[in-house]
């Protein structure tokens, strides 16, 4: 199960420690999606896969805007890219 919580670091250290009391294993993911902007040519594909709307078009601008605070490090994106514009840094 992936887990997405917000909060200041002694409320998130707090909600760790009552997920373990409950004998709930705890680890952070501390993978991040790059996306390399002098590959990507914003043709949208990356989108249609993604399951949280972390990766979108701009309505306007047409390019892809991408809200890390959503992403929840899936990978689906990874192969979809025609350009290899999409990585996961460890
Ligand atoms: S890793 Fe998953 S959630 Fe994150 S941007 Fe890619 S498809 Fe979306
Ligand atoms: S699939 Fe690749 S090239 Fe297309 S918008 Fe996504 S990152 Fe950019």
């Amino acid at each position: 199960m992936v887990l997405e919580l917000a909060g200041d670091i002694d409320q998130l250290e707090a909600a760790s420690e009552w997920m373990r009391s409950l004998d709930i294993e705890v680890s952070a993911d501390a993978r991040e999606i790059a996306i390399d902007e002098t590959r990507c040519v914003d043709c949208g594909l990356c989108t249609g896969v993604c399951p949280t709307q972390a990766l979108q078009l701009h309505p306007e601008s047409y390019q892809l805007t991408f809200s890390r605070s959503r992403c929840i490090v899936c990978e689906q994106c990874i192969p979809a890219c025609p350009y290899q514009a999409i990585s996961v840094d460890l």
